[in-house]
């Protein structure tokens, strides 16, 4: 009885594992590349959580710096456009 109980402790506790890890794979997913938009100048997502197996044949970015960089010119020139765009219009 007792080793019946345990066996089913066991399977319940691997079942949680795997359910554990489909959610990280979950997780880990490549960011969407907007047209027109060179995936280099994208990080990588599975590089930064460490599991990247394509190297440098990846199509994303592996620089980590490549994402600091690419979000602040993002951030200044969205403005710009909105102002190209607002003068336009008015
Ligand atoms: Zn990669």
């Amino acid at each position: 009885m007792n080793s019946f109980n345990e066996q089913k402790r066991k399977e319940e506790e691997k079942a949680r594992e795997k359910e554990l890890s489909d959610l990280f794979k979950v997780a880990v997913s490549q960011p969407k590349v907007p047209v027109g938009v060179d995936p280099k100048s994208i990080l990588c997502e599975f590089f930064k959580a460490g599991q990247c197996a394509k190297g440098f044949k990846c199509k994303f970015s592996h620089d980590l710096n490549v994402q600091r960089k690419g979000e602040k010119i993002d951030i200044y020139s969205d403005k710009r456009d909105d102002g190209k765009l607002m003068s336009l219009l008015v």
